[in-house]
């Protein structure tokens, strides 16, 4: 199989029950990625 370079498609932002964002994204290959972080928190930043 060649290289492949994915290409994040943005789905979208959901609440877990435990009340952490859950940022999801995929890729017509099949990967998918989801990124979590507490919404009290704010995006990370230094
Ligand atoms: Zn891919």
């Amino acid at each position: 199989m060649g290289e492949h370079v994915h290409v994040r498609v943005w789905d979208g932002l959901s609440v877990s029950e435990g009340g952490e964002l859950v940022e999801q994204s995929h890729c017509r290959c099949g990967a998918t990625w989801s990124r979590s972080y507490r919404a009290d928190d704010g995006p990370p930043e230094e």
